[in-house]
C-alpha cells in the first residue's frame, strides 16, 4: 500500500510522516496537518460487516498512520478501546424515533471527546519512540470541561507524559468540575485560572509561543506538545466510528449495502464532522453532512452565505461545548475546496486573523453542497429533548438535542427520507440540570448531585460509573491561579532550572 504523508493547510510543502505529525500537532507555518490524499480502505465495506470496533478502527487508521507497524497500531487500539468503555461495542448505535443516534459517550468521561483521546497517548507514546524523542512530553490544555477531563484520563500514568489542565474557575458545570479535581495519575495536574476560558486558552497559547520559555523546557529534558482537536492523531480515531455506524446500519438490515445516508453532527471547532467528510471522501455512502450549530451559528453563515465572520456577540448557551468562534478545522475543509492550495488557505486565514472575516470565492462556495447547515436556539434545543423524551423515554442531552432539532428542520426543508445518523456526543448525565429542566421546569432550582438521581428515574439508564465514582472521590486539585501565574505553574510542576 502507499504510504500517506502530511503536510501543512498553509505555505510550507514539506511532507512528514503521520508519527512525525501527531508529534509537532501543528505545522511550523500554523497550518494544519493534512494527508496528502485521502486514502482508500484495503477491504471492502462488506468485508467491514463483519468485524467489530476494533478491527474497523484498524483497517481505517492503517491508512493513515502508514509509518505504524500493524503490531504498533494494534497495541494502541486495544489499550485504548478496552474495559475503559461500559459497552465492548464501544459505540452503540441507538434506534428511536426512525433516527439513529451513535452514542459517542460510553468512555471514561462521558463525552465523544473520549473517542479520540483515549487513543492519542498511544499513538503519541509510540510516535516519540519511532522519532526517536527522549524527552517527556508534557501535554498543555486549556478546557471549558470536556476535552480537559478526556485529556486527563487518557494521558494518566502514561509513561514518558505529564499532562497539565487550565480550565475557568466558574465557567465549568458542577459535574465537570468534579471530574477534573479528583482526577487520579501522578502525572496529571489541573489548575483553576481566575479567569473566562478564552483567557485559559490564550495563557496556553502564549506559553506555547513562548520560545525563550520553550528552550528552558526542553534543557530540562521535557518538550509541550497539544491535545487539542487539530492534531490529526485526534481526527482520524473520529472517522473509525463513521464506518461502524453504516456497517452495523447494514448488519441490522437497516440499509443495504451502498444505499446513502445523512450523518448530522452538533459542531464547535469543526473536527467530529470533518472526520465524516473524510469518511465519505474514502467511499463512505453519505448523502448529506449536516452541520448542526448552537446560537454561536457562525458556521450556519458560513455555509449560507459563503462569509465566515467571527465579530459576533460570544453567547453562553446549554450546549457549552460547541459555544465556539473560531472552528479551527474548517480549515482543513477550505483547504480541500481550494484545490488543495495552500496560498488561498494562507490567505484567508490572514483575513480571519487581522480582520475577523473572510469570504469565499464562488467556486469554493459550490463546493459546499455536501454540506446542509442549520441551527436550533436553547429552547428549540429544551423542546427537542422533551419532544423525544415524550415519543420514546429516550433523552438525549443539549449537545444531541442541537443535533436533532436540526436534523428535524432539514427533513422539513428538503423532505429528505434517508436514513440519518445523529453523532450523540454526550450523556445526559454530563448535563444534567440543563436536560432535567427540559423535562420539566420545576427541576431548574434542584441541586445538580440530586438530579442525578431523578435522571436515573426517568430514564431506566444506569448513572455512569464515570459519574457515580466522583461523587464521593477525595478532591485532590486545588490550586487556583491568576491569569499571569498561569506559566509559573507551569515552573513549578516542571521543577524547571
Ligand atoms: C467538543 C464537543 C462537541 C463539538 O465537537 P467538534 O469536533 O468540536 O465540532 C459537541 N458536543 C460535545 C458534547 C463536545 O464535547
Amino acid at each position: 500500500m502507499n504510504n500517506t504523508y502530511y503536510s501543512s493547510t498553509r505555505e510550507n510543502k514539506e511532507e512528514v510522516e503521520s508519527s512525525l505529525a501527531i508529534i509537532k500537532g501543528l505545522s511550523e507555518d500554523g497550518g494544519l496537518f493534512v494527508p496528502n490524499k485521502i486514502p482508500n480502505l484495503a477491504c471492502s465495506l462488506t468485508e467491514l460487516i463483519e468485524m467489530d470496533y476494533k478491527q474497523v478502527a484498524y483497517e481505517v487508521m492503517k491508512c493513515y498512520f502508514t509509518d505504524f507497524t500493524e503490531d504498533e497500531l494494534k497495541s494502541c487500539i486495544n489499550n485504548a478501546y478496552n474495559e475503559k468503555f461500559d459497552t465492548e461495542e464501544i459505540a452503540p448505535l441507538k434506534n428511536e424515533d426512525a433516527t439513529y443516534f451513535l452514542e459517542l459517550f460510553h468512555g471514561p468521561t462521558i463525552a465523544f471527546k473520549d473517542m479520540a483521546l483515549s487513543i492519542l497517548p498511544y499513538l503519541m507514546k509510540t510516535a516519540a519512540k519511532k522519532q526517536n524523542i527522549k524527552n517527556e512530553i508534557v501535554i498543555l490544555t486549556a478546557t471549558s470541561g470536556d476535552t480537559g477531563k478526556a485529556a486527563l484520563e487518557g494521558f494518566k500514568d502514561i509513561e514518558g507524559t505529564k499532562i497539565i489542565v487550565f480550565y475557568p474557575k466558574g465557567g465549568v458545570s458542577a459535574i465537570q468540575k468534579q471530574q477534573m479535581v479528583t482526577q487520579k495519575g501522578k502525572n496529571t495536574h489541573v489548575i483553576a485560572i481566575e479567569g473566562n476560558f478564552d483567557d485559559a486558552q490564550n495563557g496556553v497559547k502564549q506559553i506555547f509561543g513562548d520560545e525563550e520559555f520553550n528552550k528552558i523546557i526542553n534543557n530540562n529534558g521535557c518538550q509541550l506538545s497539544s491535545a487539542n482537536s487539530i492534531n490529526i492523531g485526534r481526527l482520524i480515531p473520529q472517522v473509525v466510528y463513521y464506518f461502524y455506524a453504516y456497517t452495523r446500519m447494514v448488519k441490522n438490515k437497516d440499509i443495504t449495502i451502498g444505499e446513502k445516508i445523512n450523518i448530522a453532527v452538533p459542531t464547535g471547532n469543526f473536527g467530529n464532522i470533518l472526520a465524516a467528510y473524510y469518511a465519505r471522501k474514502m467511499g463512505l455512502p453519505i448523502n448529506k453532512l449536516i452541520c448542526c450549530s448552537n446560537e454561536n451559528k457562525v458556521l450556519f453563515d458560513f455555509f449560507e452565505k459563503g462569509i465566515y465572520d467571527k465579530n459576533r456577540e460570544f453567547k453562553l448557551t446549554n450546549s457549552p461545548s460547541m459555544d465556539i468562534l473560531i472552528s479551527s478545522n474548517l480549515e482543513r475543509l477550505l483547504y480541500s475546496i481550494a484545490n488543495e492550495n495552500g496560498e488561498t488557505t494562507s490567505e484567508l486565514m490572514s483575513q480571519l486573523k487581522n480582520t475577523g472575516k473572510y469570504e469565499l470565492t464562488d467556486e469554493m462556495k459550490n463546493s459546499l453542497n455536501d454540506f446542509y447547515a442549520g441551527y436550533a436556539s436553547e429552547q428549540e434545543t429544551e423542546i427537542a429533548i422533551k419532544k423525544l423524551y415524550d415519543k420514546s423515554g429516550y433523552l438525549i442531552d443539549t449537545h444531541t438535542a442541537v443535533g436533532y432539532a436540526v436534523y428535524n428542520k432539514y427533513i422539513k426543508d428538503t423532505q429528505d427520507t434517508a436514513k440519518t445518523v445523529i453523532a450523540s456526543t454526550a450523556s445526559p448525565y454530563k448535563f444534567t440540570k440543563s436536560v432535567m429542566k427540559s423535562i420539566d421546569e420545576k427541576f431548574e432550582s434542584t441541586d445538580e448531585f440530586e438530579l442525578l438521581k431523578e435522571m436515573n428515574g426517568l430514564s431506566k439508564v444506569d448513572i455512569p460509573k464515570a459519574v457515580k465514582n466522583i461523587l464521593n472521590d477525595e478532591i485532590i486539585h486545588k490550586t487556583v491561579c491568576k491569569i499571569d501565574e498561569m506559566k509559573d505553574e507551569v515552573y513549578k510542576i516542571l521543577n524547571l532550572k
